[in-house]
């Protein structure tokens, strides 16, 4: 199982995403659009919009969308979204299946919704939201408990009155009750790679060889992060060395998150571990850098002048006394 189809744009324009605040995820709210024929890579430029700056007429925000084909992240999954209309703004990951095109509304019923005729597009969205709800779980150390509809989060009194998704599962049989236990098995599938594509990874710092008696890792490939391409190969697990591997194609800068070309190297999945990007971004080590000194003074009063100059013309200036 892989997360192959996640792709990734942060809405970096929209006030929920400049607002900055980051929340420790303790759930998942499921929604849905209630927009028939919108899919998820056409949210971006509706939704990418200042508030603010009256470039929309909602304050909206959620962390991802995802239709039959694509699931779009647009927030990162540690940042507060605003999807919920309530307190599970604070602790949930939100996100919005599409509704496929065909049908409008009356309140929150659909109309002239053709079951037959969407029962493919229901199929490949529901199990979409299911790879991407197990891959957060794994990811935050949730299990299928922890997710909710937006109608069952106002129903504990943590989102505002919305039906979704409820006014949609049952059409095609389901419900919030049988996604959670999709999800479970999800979870306990053995069929389950614990790595997915497009994970970050870096290689233990025990590890001397990308897998049993092959060649040796050279100490820089141990120093940056790195991007599962691929996981299987035309369908099927790939081993070296007699190991379940997957594909380093992509180098991650630890700093700066910028892809470059990899390794292209099947390494052994025992050897490697998950970087938690945004624990990583926070706590990064200072860099080495270059410093340019402009001045050394006797007088504390004479440095602090030129300091106050110095940032005033907008340099990012600081005193130091040794
Ligand atoms: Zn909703």
């Amino acid at each position: 199982m892989t997360l192959s189809n996640l792709k990734t744009k942060f809405m970096t324009r929209n006030d929920c995403y400049t607002a900055g605040r980051t929340i420790t995820p303790k759930g998942i709210m499921v929604h849905s659009t209630a927009t028939p024929g919108v899919m998820a890579g056409s949210w971006f430029s509706r939704w990418n919009k200042s508030y603010r700056a009256g470039e929309i007429n909602r304050q909206v925000c959620v962390h991802a969308f995802l239709d039959d084909k694509e699931i779009w992240q647009y927030l990162p999954w540690n940042h507060r979204g605003w999807h919920a209309g309530g307190a599970a703004n604070n602790t949930h990951i939100g996100f919005e299946i599409c509704e496929p095109a065909g049908h409008s509304f009356r309140g929150a019923t659909m109309v002239g919704y053709d079951v037959k005729k969407n029962e493919a597009y229901f199929r490949a969205a529901w199990k979409n939201a299911v790879d991407l709800c197990v891959f957060l779980c794994k990811k935050h150390g949730l299990t299928e408990k922890d997710i909710i509809g937006h109608a069952e989060g106002h129903r504990q009194g943590i989102a505002s009155n919305h039906a979704d998704p409820d006014h949609w599962f049952p059409k095609h049989g389901e419900s919030m009750d049988s996604f959670r236990a999709a999800v479970k098995i999800g979870l306990k599938n053995p069929k389950n790679e614990d790595f997915y594509v497009g994970d970050i990874v870096k290689i233990k710092d025990a590890a001397n060889r990308y897998y049993p008696n092959g060649p040796q890792i050279p100490s820089w490939v141990k120093s940056t992060n790195h991007k599962i391409t691929q996981n299987r190969s035309n369908g099927k697990t790939v081993l070296r060395g007699g190991r379940k591997a997957v594909l380093l194609g992509k180098k991650i800068h630890k700093r700066t998150g910028d892809e470059s070309p990899g390794i292209m190297t099947w390494v052994d999945k025992e050897i490697l571990e998950l970087v938690d990007v945004e624990k990583e971004e926070k706590g990064a080590a200072p860099e080495k850098l270059y410093r340019v000194q402009v001045g050394a003074f006797g007088k504390e009063e004479n440095a602090k002048a030129l300091m106050d100059r110095l940032q005033k013309a907008g340099f990012d200036a600081y005193m130091r006394y040794e």
